[in-house]
């Protein structure tokens, strides 16, 4: 027994010699890369960080580029600085922040530099560079820095910054080993986005160096040397001029305007009002320009047109007169009076057709064609009869995309909602319990139907093509014209014939030149196609709500304007839409003092006093909501919970580097920051 145990534990030690001797023969002999690593102290590797890749609008106009940026870098146990005082006052930070930068420098490595100030820019760099002989161990490093050509798109293209611990973490758990502490990557809209195609590969490049820290040359000839590759460049379908015409004219009001060419689903402009100025969330002032756009009660940083929250109000019932159409309960000669209509209306008393109830916006003739929609199929029981029409009435409408995402390419796209018999069922808390009569105010974009202004520019879209739509996206090549995910490029159809649209789009013509629109939107040369909505708002005035298309044959351009708190769309977001349809379709505007009216116009005071009143404890709504007693309760209790749901999920997080991180520039392969415990 003894003598077995003996044999096994020899052969057992002998097993790992030949272990130790195969890997020891592996690292020295085979094993290349580990030899850099072994040799630690006698190789640098330098990272190479690759040019980001520029954005072009689609005529090809730069909008996004880099500017060449001075990034300043400490050896401490070289470094001396007499006067600390006029070092702070030369570089403008403060001595609490020199003393806590060359503390983490000296953490990180007395004798390797380390990053302590970055992206300086070439004047604060002819500034300094006479006084630098005074400060032994500061050197600087050229890297670059995100430029843009103008303010008017920031939240669509969003920002780059330092990558945050949880993205880092998050990358990481998925697999994606490319990021590092202090790397700089896209944080929201189209840099988030396409921040894989943006963002290139980083080149590598290995040099001996002595005990002293000084490179002696390239390592075996630049052998493992990898060439950084740059970043691919981003052709945006957006029409810049378009795009800062249409932000001039959203100064001084919150809301957006979203325009798209019909025929590919290529967005034109896209603003977010109000917006900021991306250059200076680009660098050194981010950390302060951010504190405050994110304490701003206008809430700058979200980017409405994908993610704001509205009622379709009127402008929906375009989706109500085709569904209408398209199940064969209404003709397009049908019409309608008020009588036994519990809803307002100022259209005159009868709406004749469907142009007509279109034109008027007749609140009465979409009751009773949702009416129509609703109960028409052979269930008896009301109930059943209601539950069994809004559900193909929800499958109609959701090929709109009305509570779907389009898919849009940007982050934070929201559904929105659109009810459902599942919906109304939770709401009167179990099956067949209620009606049409409980639900009618869906019927003209009221109550639970939630949309985000893009859907509804898609939606003007979808009319201006009869009856289908190509995702809108923002990108229309990657490096050239063409080259996007097919699924930017598939028509999809609403399911919706095309010959219903015409009676539809009559409605939209009378709208615009003898209906709900100002006159002062008409074009004298060209058609405009259009519909007012008004989104109801508890705590001030109505958000102006306005859609259209343009010209009404070969349509170049669909649009939608929101402005918060303007009041009736036809009188505050037609005009602006007008505007913008001359500006691309013309090339120019020619009516200018309305072009100047309308910059000026400002709706500030407005949105302010309704926030405060939106701030204020109201008990008599508090006590109602809690009862649920009604839809009108419930649905007021959810949409709060959902937008404040949205109201979190859409608020960009504050970042929590304040200090640079160490640069990577200088860590050996597979060595992981680990700062040594100070005591
Ligand atoms: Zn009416």
């Amino acid at each position: 027994m003894d003598e077995i145990r003996k044999r096994f534990i020899q052969g057992f030690i002998i097993l790992i010699a030949i272990l130790y001797i195969g890997r020891l023969f592996y690292l020295q002999v085979i094993d290349e890369t580990y030899k850099l690593d072994a040799q630690n102290n006698a190789i640098r590797k330098i990272v190479q960080v690759p040019f980001r890749g520029l954005i072009y609008d689609r005529n090809k106009k730069l909008i996004v580029y880099n500017t060449p940026v001075y990034d300043l870098y400490i050896t401490p146990k070289k470094a001396h600085v007499q006067d600390t005082l006029k070092f702070c006052r030369l570089f403008d930070i403060t001595r609490s922040e020199f003393d806590s930068l060359t503390h983490l420098a000296r953490i990180y490595s007395p004798v390797r530099p380390s990053l302590f100030l970055r992206q300086l820019s070439k004047e604060e760099y002819a500034r300094v560079q006479d006084a630098m002989v005074d400060y032994p161990g500061f050197s600087f490093q050229i890297s670059s820095l995100r430029t843009y050509q103008s303010k008017g798109m920031a939240n669509a293209l969003g920002y780059v910054g330092e990558i945050s611990p949880e993205r880092l973490l998050k990358e990481q758990e998925k697999g994606n080993e490319y990021y590092r502490q202090g790397d700089y990557v896209g944080v929201t809209g189209l840099e988030r986005f396409y921040e894989d195609e943006l963002r290139g590969q980083r080149g590598e490049k290995y040099v001996m160096v002595n005990s002293r820290g000084v490179e002696k040359g390239p390592f075996k000839n630049g052998e493992f040397d990898r060439e950084p590759v740059a970043g691919k460049n981003l052709i945006s379908s957006v029409d810049i001029a378009l795009q800062d015409f249409a932000d001039s004219l959203m100064q001084h009001k919150v809301g957006s305007v979203v325009a798209i060419e019909p025929s590919s689903g290529e967005i034109l402009a896209m603003v977010s009002a109000p917006t900021y100025d991306p250059s200076k969330l680009s660098g050194r002032t981010f950390s302060k320009y951010f504190q405050t756009l994110n304490l701003d009660p206008l809430h700058p940083l979200i980017n409405r047109p994908p993610s704001a929250y509205y009622r379709p109000g009127s402008t929906f019932k375009l989706i109500q007169a085709l569904i209408g159409l398209q199940l064969g309960v209404i003709s397009p000669s049908t019409g309608f009076g008020h009588a036994g209509v519990p809803m307002k209306c100022h259209c005159g008393g009868t709406s004749s057709s469907i142009q007509l109830g279109i034109k008027n916006s007749c609140n009465p003739y979409f009751y009773n064609v949702f009416k129509r929609i609703i109960y028409n199929n052979k269930e008896q029981n009301l109930f059943k009869k209601s539950a069994v029409g809004l559900q193909r009435w929800n499958d109609m409408a959701s090929k709109f995309g009305i509570g779907q995402e389009l898919g849009i390419d940007l982050p934070n796209e929201t559904k929105g909602k659109l009810p459902s018999v599942e919906y109304y069922d939770k709401v009167y808390k179990g099956p067949l319990r209620w009606k049409f009569s409980n639900i009618y105010s869906v019927g003209i974009g009221e109550g639970e139907i939630v949309i985000n202004p893009l859907k509804m520019a898609n939606v003007a879209a979808i009319i201006a093509n009869r009856g289908w739509y190509v995702r809108p996206h923002l990108v229309k090549g990657i490096n050239e014209a063409g080259n996007i995910d097919n699924k930017y490029k598939e028509h999809i159809s609403v399911g919706i014939d095309r010959r219903h649209f015409e009676p539809v789009i009559e409605g939209m013509v009378g709208a615009v030149n003898a209906g709900t629109v100002a006159a002062e939107a008409r074009l004298s040369d060209i058609q405009i196609c259009g519909k007012t909505g008004t989104s109801q708002n508890k705590h001030g005035q109505d958000h102006a709500i306005f859609i259209a298309f343009a010209p009404r044959e070969n349509p170049k351009i669909a649009i939608a304007v929101f402005i918060e708190n303007a009041g009736f769309g036809g009188t505050h977001s037609a005009p602006i839409a007008s505007l913008c349809i001359e500006k691309y379709l013309k090339g120019k505007v020619e009516r200018k003092a309305m072009e100047t009216r309308w910059m000026n116009k400002s709706y500030l005071a407005n949105v302010l006093s309704a926030k405060s009143a939106s701030a204020k404890p109201n008990k008599e709504v508090k006590a109602t909501v809690e009862k649920d007693s009604t839809i009108e309760d419930y649905q007021l209790r959810n949409l709060k919970e959902e937008l404040f749901k949205l109201d979190q999920a859409n608020k960009p997080k504050a970042p929590v580097f304040k200090i640079p991180m160490q640069p990577q520039a200088v860590l050996p392969k597979n060595q992981k920051i680990v700062p040594k415990k100070t005591h």
